[in-house]
């Protein structure tokens, strides 16, 4: 059997309650509407939108996400917001990782993979992102930079190494850039990954994110499983389109 597949929207700090709202209410209909998906679709909203989304989506499969946590339970950690709050609203998955909290945000390797295990502890699946910047590929270190990332998961303890974990290749020259990845660059990196994860862990899927819309998931559909979406997301209409192009 193959790995599980997902599509997931990242928001980001984009959408008020209102349009969170609408965007549900209208990917729903989508989804009622057209075929249905064997794949697993989610959302990650900025965290003061989670709780609505999730009332609207109760009992229909679909995933609510964070876009960020702290690995701490709770405690004087001011602006944080802790796993068992997420799982308090019902939080389904958590993104972690992400290149903007990696070098806006100044996390390192070390405290993802708190977080990482810290999620993994308290059952909410971890996305773990990785990839590499422009100048780290000019440079030829993208399969360094990889595998560097991806050994966090050595630090998975034999109790919890048996869960699910996603892992999202994200090259950070394609996030947000309209610009994808070609086929190629990232079969490369989906292959190493997978043989660098397999080495940790054995129940995983790899997706792609960097600007994918509806034709980079028709032409990555069969060498990766799933997307991470970004921009096209905001759109309920392309977010349904890409989630359909990548259910095979
Ligand atoms: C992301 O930030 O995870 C992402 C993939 O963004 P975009 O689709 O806008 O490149």
């Amino acid at each position: 059997m193959g790995a599980e597949r997902y599509v997931l929207a990242n928001f980001k700090m984009n959408k008020n309650l209102f349009e969170v709202k609408k965007w549900a209410d209208e990917f729903l209909s989508l989804l009622y509407k057209g075929k249905k998906l064997s794949l697993k679709v989610g959302c990650a909203p900025t965290f003061i939108y989670i709780k609505a989304l999730k009332e609207i989506v109760i009992g229909t499969g679909f995933l609510v996400g964070a876009q960020n946590m702290h690995f701490e339970e709770k405690g004087a950690f001011t602006g944080e917001v802790s796993p068992t709050q997420l799982k308090d609203i019902g939080v389904d998955f958590v993104i972690i990782g992400h290149s903007e909290r990696r070098n806006i945000f100044g996390e390192s390797d070390e405290l993802i993979s708190k977080k990482l295990l810290s999620a993994l502890k308290h059952n909410i699946l971890p996305v773990l992102c990785v990839g590499e910047t422009k100048e780290e590929r000019e440079k030829g270190e993208t399969e360094k930079v990889l595998i560097k990332q991806i050994s966090i998961l050595s630090k998975i303890p034999d109790e919890l190494k048996n869960q699910k974990i996603v892992i999202a290749y994200e090259p950070v020259w394609a996030i947000g850039t309209g610009i994808p990845a070609t086929k190629d660059k990232i079969e490369k990196a989906v292959e190493l990954i997978r043989e660098e994860a397999s080495k940790f862990i054995k129940d995983f899927s790899v997706l792609y994110g960097g600007s994918i819309d509806e034709k980079v998931a028709e032409e990555i559909k069969d060498i990766c499983d799933g997307g991470l979406v970004g921009t096209a997301s905001l759109d309920p209409q392309k977010f349904y389109k890409i989630s359909q192009n990548f259910d095979v």
